[in-house]
């Protein structure tokens, strides 16, 4: 079993896997009961995810995991940082531009 990759954001384990849409999607690394990705390995060992539906539900070589964007600490401690800097920026400019006397 190939060494698990780390976020480079929260330091995480995750692991790489590839959509149905060939993308690259991360995931936690650990299955997670309330995940919403199926998660599973093809006969190359490349991680394959995809989204279980009610006409391909969970299949028994499948294991559900969470993205890992939904629990990327890192990521959700810095967004609200980000927010908050844009605004006293915006507010800056609009008194440079208005405040003459
Ligand atoms: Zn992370």
């Amino acid at each position: 079993m190939p060494a698990p990759s780390h976020c480079g954001v929260c330091g995480a384990a995750i692991r790489w896997t590839i959509t149905e849409g060939r993308k690259r999607l991360a995931v936690d690394a650990e299955p997670h009961p309330d995940g919403n990705t199926a998660v599973s390995r093809d006969g190359r060992g490349t991680w394959l995810s995809r989204r279980p539906t009610e006409d391909l539900p969970l299949a028994p070589f499948e294991k559900l995991h969470k993205p890992h964007v939904a629990t990327c600490t890192g990521r959700q401690s810095s967004e609200p940082m980000t927010r908050c800097l844009g605004v006293i920026n915006l507010d800056e400019r609009r008194r440079d531009r208005g405040g003459r006397r």
